[in-house]
């Protein structure tokens, strides 16, 4: 099925324009500023927030945690950014832009936490390195955590879980709190997402970890 035209967008754009970061990468080095936020303020990056409940969520639940998340297709971003807005947010950002570019958006160290939920599988061999957490993408997530930073990854697809695994061993990340059925756990913190809640429904298990930047992970070569 052809995606609806949406002939507001432009419109819900601008009329939602406050959380959006229209030149991101003029925010380079930035971003503490941008929030009007100490120096020492936490800041934590979401990769494809998609509708953008859990960042919203997730925001209101750490007020003094500053939020950006980095979405590429306008229609979901849109629908974020007016929910961030609805909702009365305002430790929230968005980027209308791609993760290959998240090295452009932060300096090195600063954000110490990315979240990746339900990222899409490219479940043939030949698209691999479009995943997001292929080992070409840890490597460049890796100095921008800085060491101490950690990456929390949720997504329903066994065999997109078991590849990232190897992904983030090969990049020597830590890996802790990895689980193939979280929703079995007694994890009352969980944030459940949109994608989680529809693929939870349909009965598959949601696989979790917890990946942390070390000395040794910003020492691996590039293959
Ligand atoms: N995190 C949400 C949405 C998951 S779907 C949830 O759990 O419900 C994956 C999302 O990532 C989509 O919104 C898609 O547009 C976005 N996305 C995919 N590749 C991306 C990229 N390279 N850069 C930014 N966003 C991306």
């Amino acid at each position: 099925m052809r995606p609806r035209k949406k002939p507001n967008l432009p419109k819900r754009m601008t009329a939602a324009g406050a959380v959006l970061v229209s030149e991101p990468f003029t925010m380079r080095g930035h971003w503490r500023e941008l929030f009007m936020a100490p120096a020492d303020a936490a800041l934590h990056v979401e990769l494809g927030p998609g509708k953008g409940g859990f960042i919203c969520e997730i925001a209101k639940q750490n007020p003094d945690i500053l939020y950006v998340g980095i979405e590429k297709v306008p229609d979901v971003l849109v629908m974020a950014m007016e929910r961030a807005l609805a909702e009365g947010v305002t430790n929230v950002r968005f980027i209308r832009g791609d993760a290959a570019l998240i090295a452009e958006y932060f300096e090195p160290a600063e954000f110490s936490r990315l979240y990746i939920n339900f990222c899409d599988p490219w479940h043939k061999n030949r698209q691999a390195k479009r995943r997001l957490t292929h080992r070409n993408f840890l490597r460049l997530y890796a100095p921008l955590l800085g060491i101490g930073g950690d990456i929390h990854f949720k997504t329903d697809n066994r065999p997109l879980f078991d590849f990232s695994l190897i992904e983030f061993e090969a990049c020597e990340y830590g890996l802790t709190e990895v689980t193939f059925d979280l929703h079995a756990e007694d994890a009352p913190w969980n944030i459940v997402t949109e994608y989680e809640r529809t693929f939870s429904a349909k009965g598959y298990k949601i696989n979790r970890l917890v990946a942390t930047v070390l000395s040794k992970t910003l020492d691996t070569p590039a293959q």
